[in-house]
């Protein structure tokens, strides 16, 4: 039971020991069905109380699991993995529920997570220390690796699955016992998969989960018995995080907001171009921190980009999700009614800046209904000054500077607060090492049109788009939950005057 039916909406549970139960909170935000703007439930906004509950737990937890040998907290993730993959279809539809992407988008994303869970059943062997001999006369040296205790997890909206498993079948296999905070606007995905990992047999108390939005936050990020923090979302709340945590003592890897850049140089190969860059900058709404968000065509690939661009993009079907509209849409719905205001205040701006409007999403048919929906959009001849150019908007909506060279396109890049992911077009190796070399981002792609990082590397934003020193995923993600002990070892050989006299060894004159 991960719900509490209260008048007509559904309140999620807290998980707790292994146990669904009910939250202290006296206030509630609805979660939505995106496509139809139906409330399908209801997260308690809690705070203290229902945070200490999840942590004592989590802390008496760790205590014995940190104790269980490696090997078999592995595979409790093999079991996890599996059971992901059983339960797949059913994960991937409630994404598509509470979220609004398309099926196929979900469907992407539950793999992705799959394969974070994946990467965890490798960590016996990814998590061994170094140890030398001799590093002075009989002495010896070893590090070993030892979990830190109580992690916490904050997620962002817009990959329930994938996202909260980028942290914890990591922080788990790593031995540490976890608490999740899923975002409040779709937290039934987490409350799904949680019941997978019991079922894969990890003990009560390992994983816990609470929800709420601010006060919950500043619980975690203040409890003397959480040491670390995992946090996924926007810029200032990420650099909130990593400020707050840190001083409260606590690791923290906090991922950002981004504004992607897209470098499309006259070389590039303009038909496959026009596909990845529609993909990137309208795939799941442009709700990703990876989407390709700003276009920087360079001299004559403007002509040759844009209106092909355009024309295609015009074409994407947007419609409801949920298997109740028409058949296999491109593009869904929005998150929230507040989100899809926000963008679309976003649009006016950039308009009243003098960015043309070149496909306008606003009045499409699908933004009739009483769903979140907003059409494709693209906005071109904006200027590098514009707050559509410099400005997160995180929704279908690209923008377009046209530059005249490669340099004018990577001083746009040098311009930007942000710095996750950067793309080019291109079929010259010069111009593609340039951009590798100079752009001042963390991923980097050359004709791949999302260069995120697969679950074992990790994903590398820089700038204010990443506070803390050890990003999310792969090694970086085996060293943020654990810590090092060194072990330094000397064995005295028997000396004549010593008492204790060893049988296998003779003393030395
Ligand atoms: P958000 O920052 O509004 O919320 C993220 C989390 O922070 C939620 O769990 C929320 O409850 C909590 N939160 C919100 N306001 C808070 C406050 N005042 N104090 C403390 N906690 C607070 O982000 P969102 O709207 O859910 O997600 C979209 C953002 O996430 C975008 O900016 C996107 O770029 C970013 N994102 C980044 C990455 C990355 O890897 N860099 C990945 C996915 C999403």
């Amino acid at each position: 039971m991960v719900a509490t039916k209260t008048g007509t909406a559904t309140v999620c549970k807290l998980l707790i020991n292994g146990d669904w139960v009910d939250s202290t909170a006296t206030e509630f935000q609805d979660i939505y069905n995106p496509s139809t703007g139906e409330i399908i439930g209801r997260t308690p906004l809690g705070g203290n109380a229902d945070v200490d509950r999840a942590v004592q737990a989590a802390h008496k937890a760790f205590l014995e699991w940190k104790e269980v040998p490696i090997i078999e907290r592995a595979r409790v993730m093999f079991r996890f993995k599996n059971l992901m993959e059983q339960h797949y279809e059913a994960i991937a539809e409630c994404v598509t529920r509470e979220h609004g992407k398309t099926l196929p988008e979900s469907r992407a994303s539950v793999q992705r997570a799959i394969e974070v869970v994946e990467f965890a059943c490798g960590i016996p062997s990814l998590m061994m220390g170094e140890s030398m001999e001799n590093i002075a006369r009989n002495v010896d040296c070893e590090t070993i690796r030892h979990p830190i205790g109580v992690c916490a997890g904050i997620a962002p909206f817009n990959f329930p699955a994938m996202v909260p498993l980028w942290m914890y079948p990591i922080a788990l296999t790593c031995g540490n016992s976890f608490v999740l905070k899923p975002s409040e606007k779709v937290p039934l995905t987490s409350m799904m998969i949680a019941n997978l990992l019991a079922e894969a047999g990890l003990p009560n108390g390992v994983f816990n989960i609470v929800h709420g939005g601010k006060d919950c936050v500043d619980a975690l990020l203040t409890h003397p018995l959480i040491k670390a923090i995992s946090f996924v979302g926007s810029t200032h709340i990420a650099k909130y995080i990593y400020t707050t945590g840190t001083a409260n003592g606590k690791r923290v890897q906090a991922a950002g907001g981004a504004k992607n850049h897209i470098i499309i140089m006259p070389d590039a190969d303009m038909e496959q171009t026009v596909q990845a860059l529609q993909a990137s900058a309208f795939g799941c709404a442009g709700e990703r921190c990876m989407a390709g968000s700003l276009a920087l065509p360079v001299g004559a690939a403007a002509e040759a980009l844009i209106p092909h661009l355009v024309e295609a993009s015009a074409k994407m079907k947007v419609g409801p999700t949920d298997g109740k509209g028409s058949a296999h849409p491109d593009m869904g719905p929005l998150v929230s009614k507040e989100h899809l205001e926000k963008v679309r205040g976003m649009i006016n701006k950039g308009e009243s800046e003098g960015a043309k409007v070149a496909l306008d999403g606003r009045n499409i048919e699908a933004a009739k209904s009483s769903g979140f929906f907003l059409g494709p959009t693209i906005l071109d001849h904006a200027k590098p000054e514009m707050s559509v150019v410099k400005d997160e908007i995180f929704g279908p909506v690209l923008s377009v500077v046209r530059v005249d060279s490669l340099e004018d396109a990577l001083a746009i890049g040098r311009d930007c607060p942000y710095g996750n992911g950067a793309v080019i077009y291109t079929n010259s190796g010069r111009s593609a090492r340039e951009f590798k070399h100079h752009f001042n981002a963390g991923m980097i792609g050359i004709n791949v049109g999302v260069p995120a990082p697969m679950a074992w590397f990790p994903f590398t934003g820089w700038n204010a788009s990443f506070y803390g020193d050890l990003h999310i995923q792969g090694s970086e993600g085996i060293q943020f939950y654990t810590q090092q002990k060194m072990t330094m070892t000397r064995w005295f050989e028997p000396s004549k005057s010593s008492k204790f006299q060893d049988p296998i060894w003779k003393p030395k004159n």
